[in-house]
């Protein structure tokens, strides 16, 4: 099925607004089997109606976005009526629940202009929008001059896009494209091992699978492999994937590492205090990211300079004299700090030199101690060397500190 996106907003290419609805919708499609083959963005104006009037031709279906709104520059409802050749009514219904919107949030009358937005080209559907006031349109294929093309016309907002998006887009794309189950496409997350490794690994043999299509996206500190086929060809495609390199896999349904961390944490009944240098809390904050991680995470010490690790972790100022603060002693006893002062049950402890200035020969810029300890249990230091820019140091060392929390609860 060739599925087109078509963005309209002169913001998007004057680089006011990211364009968001791409990434997002693309991503949704891939769980259901389908991909996005062409996004096109163009200005507010005549553009839209130029472009429109291409992707019908090509494509089974075009989902467009923006230019619902009651003013002036909002031009895609008019632009399809054209493209279709067919006139537009008002939709009672439709104007129905705009005056709705507008008493039930005591926004009083509605300005005359919303009216614009229960107009529909004769025959399409209106999608409801509870998210705002912009109503979604679905013509159906074969009406109008647009041939076998379907057109969904969605709101600009992202709150209001998405929510409209799952509820009345992808059942209509499912019944178009004769899906009926998900699970058409899974994306399988690595930590801790690069993507060469899976070229050197499986590659050949995952080529060698009927009706596999599969691909890789390396990202900082992670691979996500893509399957996407039939059940049995994903089912014997994930089959080699594990068998190589499960202990790597994270999740297969997209999840990030930190929420497959407090989900684990919390089935266990496990806590969580963190003891960052370097990362400044950046690991904190992407266990707090995740809803429900109250049930696992305690306490974030933030120990940036000699004087905190040694207050409020009771790091020794002798280790720290004699080993330096990136040292596998100091990480030790940031751990064993950690597990002292918030009586959690897992602590994780980052050391290490983000630069760029700070490095020495003994030791260099993107050094750096990742510790892990459970009570009761011996502590395991890791020493990694992250050499990069600042960020990108930050980020996988809190990479590779969540992914040993992973690894440590099982
Ligand atoms: P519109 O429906 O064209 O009036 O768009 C309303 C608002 O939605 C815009 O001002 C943007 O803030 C937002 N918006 C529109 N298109 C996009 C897009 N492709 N990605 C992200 N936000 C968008
Ligand atoms: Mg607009």
């Amino acid at each position: 099925m060739r599925i087109e996106i078509l963005n309209t907003g002169t913001e998007l290419l004057l680089g006011s607004t990211l364009n968001t609805h791409g990434h997002w919708m693309g991503q949704q499609l891939l769980h259901l089997g389908l991909r996005v083959q062409r996004q096109v963005t163009v200005p507010d104006g005549d553009a839209i109606e130029e472009a429109l009037a291409e992707a019908v031709l090509r494509a089974d279906a075009v989902i467009v976005t923006g230019g619902l709104g009651p003013t002036s520059d909002d031009l895609t409802r008019e632009a399809t009526a054209k493209v279709l050749g067919i006139e537009m009514i008002e939709d009672e219904h439709a104007v129905r629940e705009l005056r709705s919107f507008f008493s039930a949030r005591g926004y009083g009358r509605m300005p005359e202009a919303n009216l614009k937005q229960a107009l529909v080209p004769v025959g399409a559907d209106v999608l409801p929008n509870p998210n705002g006031t912009a109503p979604g349109i679905y013509v159906p294929p074969r009406l109008g001059k647009a041939s076998a093309c379907a057109i969904f016309l969605l709101p600009g907002p992202p709150r209001e896009l998405q929510p409209m998006f799952t509820a009345e887009v992808v059942p209509r794309l499912r019944a178009l494209s004769g899906i009926e189950e998900a699970g058409e496409a899974i994306e399988l997350k690595f930590v801790g091992i690069g993507e060469s490794s899976f070229h050197e690994g499986i590659d050949e043999q995952l080529q060698r699978i009927a009706g596999l299509e599969y691909g890789y996206c390396a990202r900082l500190g992670e691979v996500d492999l893509r399957l996407i086929g039939g059940p049995e060809a994903i089912a014997a495609g994930r089959v080699l994937v594990e068998k190589e390199f499960r202990r790597f896999l994270v999740s297969d349904d997209g999840a990030p590492l930190e929420k497959v961390v407090v989900e684990k944490m919390a089935a266990q009944g496990l806590t969580l205090a963190t003891a960052e240098s370097c990362t400044g809390g950046l690991i904190a904050s992407r266990v707090t990211d995740v809803p429900g991680s109250s049930q696992i995470f305690t306490h974030g010490f933030v120990v940036y300079a000699n004087q905190a690790k040694e207050d409020m972790l009771g790091v020794s100022a002798d280790s720290l004299e004699r080993f330096g603060a990136v040292s596998e002693e100091v990480c030790r006893e940031m751990l064993a700090g950690a597990l002292e002062r918030s009586g959690a049950d897992v602590a994780v402890a980052v050391t290490g030199i983000a630069g760029p200035g700070g490095g020495s020969e003994e030791k260099p810029v993107g050094l750096v101690y990742i510790g892990i300890e459970r009570r009761g249990k011996d502590p395991l230091v890791l020493r990694k060397n992250y050499p990069g820019a600042r960020d990108d140091f930050k980020w996988r060392v809190s990479q590779t500190a969540l992914d040993q929390v992973r690894c440590l609860v099982g």
